[in-house]
């Protein structure tokens, strides 16, 4: 059977939403429901999919099947298109399945011309709404299908009421409006070299293409992106007969919630208009009035109203957002949808809803967007100051949350200019290690290289800091401390602002508010727990991260980057010197060093996560990123070290790697150097005996993480220094203590060849961020400058390092997963790339039966809510 491309309101409900978009589905489940919506009919998302197939075009199928259904509307609504007698006019509004306010177009007051201008104004007596009509309709006509700028029409109107003398568009007579849209057609015909279409139908195809047009616009695609909603899905597009609110002082349009969105207060909240249009409310034309005082001057309709919002929210079971229009007294309902509304009013309207008996628990962890959750964690904008704010750029909102201050571009002068109480907003290229305090010091962290997984976007996120990476705009010129965005110079000491979750970044200072965390977030986040099967660990590298997300509920530590540790200004130069020795005994004597300073750190974190589980990696430091550059510091260590400056010179050049990713990283340290190996390992043990003698009902276990294998024997060779320097250790404390020796799944091969690695690793974990990067074949901290064309070409729909590839990477899990448990089938299975805090990479991590996901601290509650929502999403289906 061919496809059905349209649906009359009284066709479909609201399960159609794939196909009738959201708006659809929902008109015609409260016509069934008996609500009184005018009457129309929707036409697919499929038709929009098929016209984009199609090179743009609305087939001769799809064209057909919409003449049918104009003629079904016509006679169910017994009015007919350019009609003399009863003319049928419509609005034509975009809908897809998610909602996605304001990103596509709406087109109102459509079928008119100058004949059925004069049919209604006699009919109605009302010549005045006529024109006004008529003006409206030319007006978004031109701009949303024709691309003819708003502007031209507002300045129109602008210049009619100041040669009236008039304020407001209401006080515009008939007559005005009408020479008005006298002038908006010239204006029209002046820019697009032809006469507006007088033919109804002529305009709706027109009208039509324009909402399928508008899936594909900057602002629609951005918005896809930032709120995970595939391309493919394509918008609905319904065709809605008129009901007016601007026939006179008893009628008016409305919006209004069943619940306050930015609190969640159980209580009507919105806006009414007398006489005026719905996109009046939107455009801020007027004032409009708070809905209370609807009441007052529409007690009727607004008594209607209220029933129908009860209606809604005891059909919905949740919050509605409703568009209506009041019609001479008379209630029209327009729209209705979940409303959005703000991370904190999303979880006591969770909450209320369950203490009012109209959901479950399940139900309630199901509402709740999981990244939402980032803006209760981190500082935000204050909302309206953020209205006013200039954006100057966009590029990776790598670490959530809002940052304001002054412009820095070195890490010492971060630190030095917040030591003396200033708000600093660090500037650079890309950062390092050595820049780690000054990340600290700083409000937020300002990138121009490097993508989701950089070294500023892990570290940031690690923090919990503001970070927005990647910005290729900014032409950099850091020995002078300026760059130029946007046109503008920036310099030290000038105020910009950071928005870490969009990417945004604004001109000036922005006022932030402080994270609030209440009392309903921990009773949503213990049912969560309750339903999920995946643990959530996290990735941490120093007690205090390991504290912070113990506090956020981490059932443990999956990934401890031991590099990390030695980032500190006071460490850095005992690993440079590690890694410059050019003898074992050189080297062993600088891990002396190193070794307290690990051990230490390893206690305090398993102090932090008590008797939780804790995997520790071992070194996987690509080296550039800790030999010094600067010729002083290359002086100290010089010194340091008894060489000479051309010696470790010599030293740095021969460790210069073309691609360090792909270089001598990894277990590839281990393999050269054992003896670095073999101190981490005393340093994890000696740890562990100490906290297990202080903690004797706690079960140490440690787990022990050798990266980058690709190779079975390079896992056997490591391991084998491994247990055999921790049995000595233990041997020597005569204590018994089992430990783990596991490996990072992040190299292809590893995955490929699972099977033989789990015959030596007695754990996985995925390491999704360099197991994207070999998978794909480019490089994570370079990716950000190619991926934007493939945004544009539509080749990719997200950043591949922040969400899982899972039809290439996942594919390699799931098999590695599968080839591991077939040799060992008790083999215990995480993940630790950044794609364990995103919610759609965890339903993943879930559907391929991982044990669990591993994030930083601040994503620990938002995985903790995707598990839950992963597991009750399987139980559904
Ligand atoms: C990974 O590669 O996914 C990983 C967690 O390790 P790193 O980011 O430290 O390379
Ligand atoms: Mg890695």
């Amino acid at each position: 059977m061919s496809k059905k491309y349209c649906y009359l309101f009284t066709e479909g409900n609201a399960n159609m939403r794939e196909l009738l978009g959201g708006k659809g589905a929902n008109l015609a489940e409260m016509t069934n429901i008996g609500l009184p919506v005018p009457q129309g009919f929707t036409i697919t998302t499929e038709a929009c999919t098929q016209y984009y197939e199609d090179g743009q075009k609305i087939n001769d199928g799809i064209f057909a099947e919409i003449m049918e259904y104009i003629e079904k509307m016509e006679s169910i609504t017994g009015k007919k298109f350019g009609d003399h007698e009863n003319p049928l006019l419509v609005s034509v509004r975009s809908g897809a399945r998610a909602s996605m306010p304001g990103m596509m177009d709406t087109i109102l007051n459509l079928g008119l011309n100058e004949d059925v201008v004069d049919v209604i104004a006699k009919k109605s007596n009302n010549p005045r709404w006529a024109w006004d009509c008529y003006r409206r309709f030319i007006q978004m006509y031109s701009d949303v299908v024709m691309e003819v700028g708003k502007k031209y029409f507002e300045q129109l109107i602008d210049e009619m009421k100041e040669k009236k003398g008039v304020t407001q568009d209401v006080d515009l007579t008939a007559e005005d409006l009408k020479e008005l849209a006298m002038q908006f057609k010239a204006e029209y015909k002046s820019k697009i070299g032809q006469e507006f279409p007088a033919d109804p139908k002529e305009q709706l195809m027109g009208a039509i293409k324009a909402v399928f047009r508008s899936w594909d616009n900057p602002r629609a695609n951005v918005y896809r992106r930032d709120n995970d909603i595939p391309y493919s899905w394509g918008t609905a597009v319904n065709v809605q007969s008129m009901a007016f609110g601007n026939m006179g002082d008893d009628c008016g349009t409305g919006v209004a919630f069943t619940r306050n969105p930015a609190t969640g207060e159980k209580k009507l909240f919105g806006e009414f208009l007398t006489n005026a249009q719905g996109e009046d409310v939107v455009a801020g034309v007027r004032t409009p009035m708070p809905i209370a005082e609807m009441a007052e001057k529409f007690p009727e309709a607004f008594q209607q109203f209220e029933g129908v919002c009860k209606t809604l929210e005891d059909h919905y079971h949740d919050m509605q957002d409703m568009e209506f229009t009041v019609e001479h007294g008379k209630l029209y309902m327009l729209q209705t949808r979940n409303g959005k509304r703000t991370p904190a009013a999303a979880l006591k309207i969770a909450c209320d809803l369950v203490d009012e008996g109209m959901i479950d628990e399940k139900q309630a962890v199901a509402m709740i967007e999981p990244r939402s959750l980032d803006t209760l964690l981190h500082p935000q904008f204050d909302a309206e100051a953020l209205k006013k704010a200039a954006i100057i750029g966009k590029a990776l909102g790598a670490s959530p949350g809002a940052a304001s201050g002054k412009i820095v571009f070195s890490a010492e002068d971060a630190k030095e200019w917040a030591e003396r109480g200033e708000k600093v907003v660090l500037v650079r290229l890309e950062t390092s290690p050595e820049d780690i305090e000054g990340m600290k010091a700083a409000q937020g962290i300002l990138t121009v290289r490097g993508g989701m997984t950089s070294h500023a976007a892990v570290v940031a996120r690690g923090m919990g800091k503001c970070c927005v990476s990647g910005c290729g705009d900014i032409k950099m010129d850091e020995e002078n401390k300026k760059f130029e965005l946007s046109g503008k110079t920036y310099r030290e000491g000038d105020w910009i602002s950071l928005n870490g979750s969009t990417g945004n970044i604004y001109d000036g200072a922005v006022p932030t508010t402080d994270a609030v965390i209440g009392g309903e977030f921990g009773r949503v986040m213990g049912w969560a727990d309750q339903f999920r099967r995946l643990k959530v660990r996290t990735n941490a590298d120093t007690p205090h991260d390991a504290a912070q997300a113990r506090k956020f509920g981490a059932q443990g530590i999956g990934l401890c980057r031991t590099e990390h540790m030695f980032f500190n200004e006071d460490r850095i130069p005992a690993i440079r010197r590690m890694i410059c020795s050019d003898t074992v005994e050189e080297r062993e004597a600088a891990l002396a060093v190193l070794e307290p300073m690990q051990q230490s750190d390893f206690e305090g974190i398993y102090e932090a996560m008590e008797g939780c589980p804790v995997t520790i990696r071992f070194l996987d430091p690509p080296l550039h990123e800790f030999v010094p550059t600067e010729e002083a510091d290359i002086e100290l260590l010089a010194k340091d070290m008894g060489k000479s400056v051309a010696e470790i010179k010599a030293i740095i050049a021969s460790l210069h790697e073309f691609n360090p990713m792909m270089g001598h990283r990894g277990c590839r340290l281990a393999v050269t150097f054992p003896e670095i190996a073999v101190m981490q390992t005393r340093a994890v043990i000696r740890a562990a005996i100490n906290v297990q003698k202080r903690h004797p009902d706690w079960n140490m276990v440690p787990e022990i993480m050798i990266p980058l294998v690709g190779e079975v024997k390079e896992l056997k060779y490591v391991k084998s220094v491994v247990v055999k320097t921790a049995d000595e250790e233990l041997a020597a404390a005569g204590m018994k203590m089992k430990y783990l020796v596991g490996t990072m799944i992040e190299i292809p091969r590893a995955a490929l060849t699972a099977d033989d690695i789990a015959k030596e690793a007695e754990f996985f974990s995925f390491g999704t961020n360099d197991l994207t990067q070999m998978t794909f074949g480019f490089s994570r901290d370079d990716a950000g400058k190619f991926l934007g064309a493939y945004y544009d070409k539509k080749i990719y729909e997200n950043d591949p390092f922040a969400k899982l590839d899972q039809v290439g990477v996942g594919k390699l899990v799931e098999m590695a997963a599968k080839l591991g448990r077939a040799t060992r089938p008790d083999l215990h299975l995480g993940i630790c790339g950044e794609h364990g805090g995103d919610p759609s990479s965890v339903e993943f991590c879930h559907r391929v039966g991982l044990d669990y996901v591993s994030c930083s601290p601040f994503r620990v509650p938002i995985a903790r809510l995707a598990a839950a929502q992963a597991a009750i999403k399987e139980q559904r289906q």
